[in-house]
């Protein structure tokens, strides 16, 4: 939402659907401030100035280092868990690699709708990063199989995944397991890295809004502006984010898209009260 529709040191044309946006293809690369607008610093060292900003950078999802993997996504490798993929999975087993939360709830889900799931994580205690009711459904559910110290090494499967070959990685035993499908939940780093301590983050670096934001600015040091009232504005007045870059997104295509357009109302409420 830039002030300025011909930003400086850019080239931008006029979008043609969007009357009056200007769409400019640019990388930014800082967040600075001036006299109460926000400054976006671009990498061909142009800038860009606005009254409101909408981060909706997105994140990188972690992938396996596995051979072959990457021919199978889409079709038996997956990065989400919902009806959708479970349908595609049938009565099918499948195999789930992570052991965080996002796993757990992947687990505990699809093994309603599987004939089994092979749950995979690298270390040994499944309630080092999971939360304690998931850890419960899991070791009590009759298709569930828990593979700890697990870390996968191969994929074989034509068109489709067919099985996978895991090793112990303290002990060096490989196992083949016949699954149809894989599900990848190992994290995720969003593209923040360039927002440096500008805002408020969470430990792993997606952007905080709303009131998960007001705790760090009563911690001072993040305090740019007043304390927002809106769910999708970040610790600096002005600012909201949207998407898989928010801390707590549902990282999903639907969810991003309706942030965006929640981030436009919360703008012109902003716009309303300064
Ligand atoms: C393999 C895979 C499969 C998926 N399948 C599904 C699915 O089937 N259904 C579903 O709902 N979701 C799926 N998702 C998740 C879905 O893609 C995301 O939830 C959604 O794209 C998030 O939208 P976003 O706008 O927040 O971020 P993104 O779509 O990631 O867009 C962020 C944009 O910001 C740009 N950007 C980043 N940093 C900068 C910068 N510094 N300057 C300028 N531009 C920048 C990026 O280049 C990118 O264009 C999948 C994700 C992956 C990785």
């Amino acid at each position: 939402m830039a002030d300025t529709p011909q930003p400086v040191g850019v080239s931008a044309r006029t979008g043609q659907k969007f009357t009056g946006a200007a769409l400019v293809s640019a990388e930014v690369t800082g967040l600075g401030s001036d006299g109460g607008h926000h400054v976006l610093q671009l990498a061909d060292g142009g800038e860009i100035r606005a009254r409101a900003v909408v981060l909706a950078t997105g994140a990188r999802y972690r992938k396996l280092e596995v051979p072959g993997i990457e021919a199978l996504e889409g079709r038996s490798v997956y990065y989400a868990a919902t009806n959708q993929e479970a349908r595609l999975c049938g009565t099918d087993p499948v195999a789930i690699v992570g052991g965080g939360n996002s796993a757990g709830q992947a687990t505990v889900f699809l093994a309603d709708h599987v004939s089994h799931v092979h749950l995979l994580i690298r270390g040994h205690d499944l309630g080092k990063s999971m939360s304690r009711y998931l850890v419960d459904q899991i070791e009590r559910h009759p298709r569930v199989t828990v593979h700890r110290n697990a870390e996968i090494r191969e994929v074989h499967g034509n068109k489709n995944l067919e099985e996978i070959a895991i090793e112990d990685n303290r002990t060096g035993d490989k196992a083949r397991i016949r699954v149809h499908a894989l599900f990848v939940f190992i994290g995720a780093t969003p593209h923040t890295g360039w927002l440096t301590d500008a805002i408020a983050l969470d430990d792993h670096g997606f952007v905080l809004t709303g009131v998960d934001a007001v705790p760090a600015r009563e911690d001072g040091n993040q305090r740019l502006g007043a304390p927002p009232s809106r769910t999708l504005e970040t610790s600096r007045a002005g600012l909201f984010a949207a998407g898989d870059v928010r801390s707590g997104s549902v990282k999903r295509v639907a969810s991003a898209v309706g942030e965006g357009a929640m981030a436009v109302r919360q703008i012109h409420e902003y716009f309303e009260r300064s």
